[in-house]
């Protein structure tokens, strides 16, 4: 069963891919279907025996070009959609045992190089609405495939967090008729309190000061720039260098390959000028670690209230990963 349905209560979608319970699940490393595939041996996902980057469509897709009709009729109070839409994997090392941390700056600069054209490829699609790279990294946030990779989701409308980002933005402009972002990478870079981690010249990164989980490092763009196709070679540099550093000190502090949840959100595609020019270009990366081999939870309050409870302040949280960004051996 694959479908979408729609949630009168929530005014959201929820998308069903009963398939996806048959996918590889922690398949041991002699049967990575991301490692390359070796002369003689079985085939795997990528047919080289060698790759820097490799981007391909997801064969356990949430979303598909060519969706199976719904198993549900929808009715008036909730429609049901074929769920439409583009999943595609990233694997942004033939090395099984390397992170994104670990592979170095110039990898990292490819990989921000395939985001953009993917983000342009998938949004040149007139049905989409929202392209969103994300990366779900390590076993605390629930990875099924330990080889190192990445993904993009091309959704046909956009999803409700960074929809109600636009809301956001769109009530900051009408109120002071600027960006909330520029007014925030203004705010930070002033750093009045310690919470940056990572200064460069085209991105800003640190823990914001509304930080949802302890460790939360946003990157914002400094300019007002909407998507990833939009930057230039130098702040394409960049990113990988701040992105870069960022990982790297993660792992520095917390002493092990920390797991993450990492975000792109972008400007919509396909939608009005007016609504586009309110996006602003910023990564999200939320590691579950509180410190100590504590891990937060999504409980009660985040669950049902949608309330976010973080026990630690982001001024303290900033200051310890800077420090461990400064200590932190960073792969060229
Ligand atoms: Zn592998
Ligand atoms: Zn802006």
């Amino acid at each position: 069963m694959s479908e979408r349905r729609y949630d009168p209560t929530h005014d959201e979608w929820v998308t069903f891919a009963t398939h996806r319970q048959d996918r590889t699940y922690k398949p041991s490393t002699a049967d990575c279907p991301l490692c390359p595939t070796h002369p003689g041996g079985p085939a795997t996902e990528v047919p080289r025996d060698h790759y820097e980057i490799a981007v391909f469509d997801n064969r356990f897709p949430s979303l598909s070009p060519t969706p199976p009709a719904p198993d549900l009729a929808g009715d008036d109070l909730v429609p049901v959609e074929p769920a439409y839409g583009h999943c595609e994997v990233v694997v942004f090392t033939d090395d099984h045992e390397a992170t994104l941390a670990s592979v170095g700056e110039r990898r990292v600069r490819l990989l921000v190089d395939a985001w953009a054209h993917r983000f342009r490829a998938l949004a040149a699609d007139p049905k989409i609405g929202y392209v969103l790279p994300f990366e779900n990294k390590g076993e605390a946030v629930g990875v099924t495939l330990h080889h190192p990779h990445g993904q993009i989701y091309a959704y046909p409308e956009v999803p409700p967090r960074p929809a109600r980002e636009q809301r956001a933005a769109r009530r900051h402009r009408e109120r002071t008729g600027r960006c909330v972002f520029c007014d925030v990478v203004e705010h930070e870079s002033k750093d009045p309190a310690g919470r940056l981690v990572v200064e460069g010249t085209h991105f800003l990164a640190g823990v914001p000061p509304w930080a949802r989980f302890p460790y939360e490092v946003d990157i914002w763009a400094r300019d007002h720039v909407g998507t990833l196709p939009e930057l230039d070679a130098e702040a394409r540099d960049d990113l990988a260098r701040v992105l870069t550093r960022v990982l790297a000190g993660y792992d520095e502090y917390f002493g092990f390959r920390t797991s993450y949840l990492l975000g792109v959100h972008s400007a919509p595609v396909n939608v009005p000028d007016d609504e586009r020019g309110l996006g602003h270009l910023h990564l999200e990366i939320c590691p579950p670690h509180r410190g100590g081999g504590k891990l937060k939870y999504l409980a009660g309050s985040e669950t049902f209230g949608g309330a976010f409870l973080t026990d630690v302040a982001p001024e303290v949280a900033g200051p310890r990963l800077r420090d461990a960004v400064e200590r932190a051996t960073v792969p060229a």
